[in-house]
């Protein structure tokens, strides 16, 4: 079997498991086109303009069997698994390695596992710049709340921790049972760096309340409206989230200033 069919499987594979029906049924007749006339032209228009496959979100909203926790992972399988039957549908007759497929899908080598479970690097290691992940949440123009939920600690874990093992995967035996881990939140290290980091938010004075939305208006002080923010792990004061360059400087009511970095 090619590489290329067997991303298709896989790809399937993910769609079927948070009840994709009608992109599984599209990738499926894919599938028939290469094994009948070995065309890559109908998978390739599935990208690409309005409704295409790029557009797909797997979420609740969209009527897919995910939880909120597992939608960041099944995004992230997306995301890559897509790159990798686009890739593989302009060169079919190719077999690539690993490393090869890491690099054009920009997967790189988990930051947050060697960290947190293999403890082979220590934080005093960290400088802003090495971790490329944002965790998504909302400030408090008022009176500085900084809330994150659940949902956006899944998606930060997941984006780092679907990682180069997925390429491994995939070239080892098409990755299904990887897929199944990661969307049964059971990768290697998963439960550990949940917790150390839900332990970090709360150093770093971040709020992680249950539900998935922020609610407005402020729980703590009532004002209208919440500031969307973003932060990175730094080392810079113990370990700690801190605002990322992105965001806008932020004056609170007393005149504070909390600006993005940690100076
Ligand atoms: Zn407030």
């Amino acid at each position: 079997m090619s590489q290329y069919e067997m991303a298709l499987g896989t790809l399937k594979h993910l769609l079927d498991a948070v009840g994709e029906r009608h992109w599984a049924e599209w990738v499926q007749a894919d599938l028939e086109e290469w094994r009948s006339w070995q065309s890559t032209r109908r998978h390739r228009s599935a990208y690409g303009g309005m409704g295409s496959i790029n557009d797909l979100v797997i979420c609740d909203a969209n009527k897919h069997r995910v939880t909120t926790l597992q939608e960041g992972w099944a995004n992230m399988l997306l995301r890559h698994l897509l790159g990798l039957c686009s890739h593989l549908a302009q060169w079919p007759e190719v077999t690539c390695r690993a490393e090869t497929l890491s690099r054009d899908l920009g997967l790189k080598p988990s930051f947050l596992r060697p960290l947190f479970v293999d403890s082979t690097e220590t934080y005093h290691d960290i400088t802003v710049a090495r971790v490329g992940h944002e965790l998504l949440g909302r400030f408090c123009g008022e009176c500085g709340r900084a809330d994150a939920t659940p949902w956006e600690l899944a998606y930060f874990i997941a984006q780092d921790m679907i990682d180069v093992g997925l390429a491994e995967a995939f070239v080892e035996n098409g990755g299904l049972a990887y897929i199944d881990r990661a969307l049964g939140l059971k990768l290697d290290g998963v439960d550990r760096v949940r917790a150390d980091l839900v332990q970090v938010i709360d150093e770093s004075g971040i709020a992680l309340p249950e539900e998935r939305i922020w609610r407005e208006p402020c729980v703590a002080c009532g004002a209208e409206h919440g500031i969307r923010c973003r932060w990175q792990l730094s080392n810079v004061d113990g370990l700690r989230f801190v605002l990322t360059g992105g965001n806008l400087p932020i004056v609170l009511a007393g005149g504070e200033r909390r600006r993005s970095g940690a100076t």
